[in-house]
């Protein structure tokens, strides 16, 4: 059996660790902030690359976050992709905002850059470019638009944790960032956990309010907020794992690197990894014309799978009122009916790659 994702095995090493941060939070009493997640803000923001990162519950809180410190707000739309997980969209309805969605380039299954000009209304205040499955949406391109139109760019990187182009890791393009530490992520907590990032220090400020009840000071409140903070048992937890980050993304890497040389051979789309850019390998999917036959393949074996995702949001009835149909974005729609996500994750077994392999070519073939 090989599941799709297993965190047991990197957590098995960390049990001690774990319940050192435990004892450490029981006998401060710092349950919900304090100075577990004040260093794991320091350390976050340092791995970013970044001057701050403002740790909060949970990855779409973050997104929720980031817009509103960017004044997103009611009447206003914010393009953004529709090969994405919900939350994306989600985040873009809780400020009033309206998503707009924009089709994605069929080679690296990002926003695509040459399709975001006509989109621009006269309301547009925002883009917010998803790095799907790990790989950095083409960051420089929606820079220079952006700017060309002076709107906002907010990186939704709750896929991106290590991600770079040129160097540059995912958060020190747009003017702020939203990361999930999901358990699922590259980097997860032992629960709900998210953070934003950015270099804007008023930005930073303004999410570190609306996280805590707009609450300069206890029972003083500037702003009509949320309780978005994060449990100082995570902090503590997400600082424990930090450090082993840059070996897991390695071993992601080498995975895929695997992966990629023997699905090139056969003729099977992968993910393409532009010149200049690091891949952080959250998800690594194929595209499939049989998917229902690749799957059943893979149960007779009891290996895991997945589709991320298998309805674009414009599909979703969440999103119906927003009056997009089946062949708006080709190429997103096309992508949910073929992408196939194959087991990666540190501790992974080299034997258990290449049985997944195996089992991949046998049945393209
Ligand atoms: C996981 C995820 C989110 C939401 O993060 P949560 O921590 O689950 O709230 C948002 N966007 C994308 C692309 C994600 O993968």
């Amino acid at each position: 059996m090989i599941p799709l994702f297993d965190l047991g095995r990197s957590h098995d090493l960390l049990r001690d660790q774990f319940h050192d941060v435990l004892d450490q939070v029981i006998n401060s009493s710092e349950y919900v902030l304090g100075s577990t997640v004040n260093r794991f803000e320091r350390e976050f923001a340092t791995y970013c690359g970044s001057d701050h990162a403002v740790a909060v519950n949970s990855g779409t809180s973050a997104l929720h976050l980031a817009l509103e410190a960017s004044g997103v707000g009611p009447g206003d739309e914010v393009i953004t992709t529709p090969m994405t997980f919900i939350a994306t969209a989600a985040a873009i309805s809780y400020t009033g905002a309206k998503p707009v969605f924009v089709d994605v380039d069929p080679d690296t299954w990002n926003i695509n850059p040459q399709m975001i000009q006509k989109a621009i209304t006269p309301r547009t205040k925002a883009i917010m470019p998803v790095h799907l499955h790990g790989l950095m949406a083409n960051m420089p391109a929606i820079m220079d638009l952006a700017d060309q139109n002076g709107i906002v760019v907010i990186e939704d990187a709750a896929q991106a944790h290590g991600a770079s182009i040129n160097g540059r890791r995912a958060s020190t393009f747009g003017l702020v960032s939203g990361f999930s530490f999901y358990p699922g992520k590259n980097l997860g907590a032992l629960g709900e956990a998210g953070a934003v990032v950015t270099n804007d220090s008023v930005v930073a400020e303004r999410v570190r309010l609306m996280r805590n009840w707009g609450s300069p000071e206890r029972y003083v409140h500037d702003a009509v907020a949320f309780n978005y903070r994060m449990d100082g048992v995570q902090g503590g937890f997400l600082s424990v794992k930090l450090r082993y980050m840059e070996a897991w993304n390695a071993q992601r890497s080498l995975i895929a690197n695997k992966y990629t040389t023997a699905f090139t051979n056969a003729g099977i789309k992968c993910p393409t990894v532009p010149d200049g850019y690091v891949h952080a390998f959250h998800v690594y999917a194929i595209l499939v014309d049989d998917r229902e036959r690749m799957r059943k393949a893979f149960d007779r074996k009891f290996i895991g799978h997945g589709v991320h995702y298998p309805i674009a949001v414009h599909r979703q009835k969440a999103y119906e009122f927003l009056g997009y149909s089946k062949g708006s974005f080709p190429t997103a729609e096309s992508l949910a009916e073929k992408f196939f996500s194959l087991p990666i994750f540190p501790g992974m077994q080299e034997s258990e790659v290449d049985l997944v392999i195996q089992t991949v070519l046998e049945e393209i073939r």
